[in-house]
């Protein structure tokens, strides 16, 4: 893996972090260096249209970049699930004021019966937002999605539900012998111990590159422990114990200022490091080649 805002020659995959915060956008000088945008990562590889990971307030910036490429965007979006914090971005990506783009949206199966449609049709409305989708004038196709295996064009699409607050899909791509797990939102066992389902294990078996929760310290996690989310401790026992070479800490809690992260990511670099793991804390803007 290398660090990288140039080119993807010789890489599987480009993946650039876009928002990297859990909860809510936030903003100041003190968490200046990783961002406050929330969940949005895209993932290009040779071959195939763009894969994005999650629509939070992120996303707004990569629409940005596509349109100093081309006004008219084709790819897909590969939606964890429905909270706030990645979701919010969908009206504000400018690309789809073009009417020939065509965004293609895969989100998990609501266990009511609401369509993945739906659900944003009731996001993006009045009066929570001045139109309806149906005024945007690209094509949006949602797709409601189980657990399976599919191709985006070249890469291999794992979907599977993992722990969390609803109905979550964690994703693996896999293409040219690499591999990228994203799941932002885990859910660590409620006692605080370490263990993993089956399916997210089939997720980050190995992979390359694992986009991993790390919202709490050991403390915080004790007082929200049924929150849906991890430690950073947890993340980094995930990738050890599954033979993960390189772990973006990521969906870093609204509160946690830059040094803190700084300090929190030193010890566990140490620990990732004897086991063979580079860890790393995803920031905004951030390029990686895998
Ligand atoms: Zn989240
Ligand atoms: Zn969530």
């Amino acid at each position: 893996m290398g660090d990288s805002s140039a080119t993807s020659r010789g890489a599987a995959f480009s993946v650039t972090f876009h928002g990297v915060r859990g909860s809510t956008p936030c903003h100041g000088n003190d968490i200046i260096r990783y961002g406050g945008n929330t969940s949005c990562v895209s993932v290009l590889s040779p071959g195939s249209q763009p894969i994005l990971f999650d629509l939070g307030t992120g996303l707004r910036y990569f629409g940005r970049e596509c349109l100093t490429r081309d006004t008219r965007f084709v790819g897909t979006c590969l939606l964890t699930h429905s909270h706030f914090d990645h979701t919010q971005g969908l009206p504000f990506f400018a690309p789809l004021l073009n009417p020939d783009t065509v965004f293609t949206v895969h989100g998990p199966r609501q266990d009511d019966g609401m369509t993945v449609k739906a659900m944003f049709d009731k996001l993006v409305s009045p009066p929570l937002f001045p139109v309806g989708l149906d005024r945007i004038p690209g094509t949006i196709d949602f797709v409601d999605t189980d657990e399976g295996d599919f191709f985006i064009d070249r890469v291999n699409v794992r979907a599977r539900l993992i722990p969390h607050v609803g109905p979550t899909l964690g994703y693996r791509l896999d293409f040219d012998g690499r591999s990228i797990a994203y799941l932002p939102d885990h859910q660590q066992p409620k006692d605080g111990s370490h263990g993993i389902s089956d399916a997210a294990r089939e997720l980050v078996d190995g992979v390359d590159l694992l986009i991993h929760d790390s919202q709490y310290t050991p403390e915080e996690f004790a007082r929200k422990a049924d929150w849906g989310h991890c430690t950073a401790e947890y993340a980094v026992w995930v990738a050890t114990t599954h033979g993960v070479k390189n772990l973006a800490l990521f969906h870093h809690d609204p509160s946690r200022s830059d040094d803190a992260l700084d300090a929190r990511l030193s010890c566990l670099r140490s620990v990732g490091a004897a086991a063979g793991c580079n860890v790393f804390a995803a920031h905004e803007g951030q390029t990686v080649l895998v």
